[in-house]
């Protein structure tokens, strides 16, 4: 089992004061706490150290059973790490349950295990430039989440005071009436059914734990996102407590609109125009792609308006994992003159005379038909 010097965890020494640990504490807090180190998980492991570190020594009594024999003493105190919890209220029974006469006291609530309570989901939006949500970014937000308490380490109790066995129920977090037939058991009101009960709440967080913060989290949202597209951060959200893991940050994406790109599922629409000319007779013409360049499209002799051609692949990239790559719809607009010269004029009149074709023929015979 690892055993950490929690004096050299804050970088001090055995004799360091009440003040030094605190400022040490609040020092390296700072510096490793996840926000200052996004990206990091060795951070975020040692945050949990110091935070571990300085709920012992800022307390007298564990202070003093720790500096009596820390090797007895720390049977699962090494840090977790990870996307867990972020210390805490079970590191706090853990520890109590190792010793004497405190031991007592608080193994019954030890047996009946504090609820690991799951820190809240918080949802933000972020607004995205057409070409960012196309090609994928990393952007940061702004988040307002409940945040472990630095000042108390999250236990709810001023710095340097304990959490007592709560007097009203001995630590059971439950009283029991007897109701002749069958005993009723009911939650304790002064210590809400937790067993320990803060003495002098912690002034920065009113013994809640935690504190409400804004806090920046840096996202990578993938190429491709789409408008109201949710993207997870995992661990971002608002803080567990009793040692529950953190919620999770998510981020729900707005997708600036393009004036010619039409996003459908991940293909892209655009629209085309074409002269009357080479719809009729066909052409190779070239069209622009959603990311920037030109694709080159052969359009048939005869192609009618509003017909719609795939260019396989130049859609947006799929933001789902193994997803494809969409297509760019082209739909063709044939663009008719709204002027010609003279010699045009005579040029479609002999057209006209060449062709001596009534194209409504099919119409009017679909009229009569019943
Ligand atoms: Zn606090
Ligand atoms: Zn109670």
């Amino acid at each position: 089992m690892e055993t950490k010097d929690l004096y050299g965890v804050l970088g001090l020494k055995r004799d360091a004061s009440k003040d030094e640990i605190r400022a040490a504490y609040r020092k390296l807090a700072r510096k490793h706490h996840p926000d200052a180190n996004p990206d990091d998980p060795a951070s975020e492991v040692k945050f949990k150290e110091i935070q571990n570190a300085y709920e012992t020594l800022s307390n007298p009594e564990k202070k003093r059973q720790y500096d009596a024999g820390p090797t007895s003493y720390f049977g699962q105190g090494s840090p977790t790490g990870g996307q867990g919890g972020t210390g805490g209220f079970s590191e706090f029974s853990d520890l109590f349950g190792g010793f004497g006469g405190l031991g007592d006291v608080f193994g019954r609530q030890q047996a009946q295990s504090p609820q690991k309570i799951r820190g809240e989901d918080v949802t933000v939006s972020v607004n995205l430039k057409f070409r960012d949500a196309l090609e994928g970014v990393t952007t940061r937000v702004r988040a307002t989440v409940e945040d472990q308490c630095m000042d108390c380490g999250g236990s709810g109790a001023a710095p340097g005071t304990t959490m007592r066995s709560c007097p009203d129920c001995g630590g059971r977090g439950t009283y029991t009436r007897d109701q002749g037939f069958f005993a009723l058991s009911e939650s304790c009101r002064k210590c809400g059914g937790e067993g320990v009960y803060i003495e002098r709440p912690c002034s920065s967080c009113s013994g809640s734990g935690r504190v409400s913060r804004a806090r920046q989290v840096t996202v990578r949202i993938p190429a491709g996102a789409r408008d109201g597209m949710k993207v997870r951060v995992p661990g971002r959200g608002s803080a567990g407590r009793k040692g529950g893991p953190n919620g999770d940050l998510y981020v729900v994406t707005h997708v600036e609109e393009h004036p010619l790109f039409v996003r459908r599922g991940d293909d892209f629409v655009v629209e085309v125009p074409v002269s009357f000319v080479e719809a009729t007779l066909g052409a190779g013409i070239e069209v622009p792609k959603p990311g920037g360049g030109r694709v080159k499209l052969k359009l048939p002799a005869g192609t009618e308006d509003g017909r719609q051609f795939k260019v396989r692949g130049e859609g947006s990239p799929s933001a789902r994992k193994g997803g494809v790559r969409g297509d760019l719809i082209v739909r063709v607009r044939v663009v008719v003159p709204k002027k010609v010269t003279k010699r045009e004029r005579e040029i479609l009149e002999a057209l006209a005379d060449e062709r001596d074709e009534d194209v409504r023929q099919a119409l009017f015979e679909g009229a009569t038909d019943r």
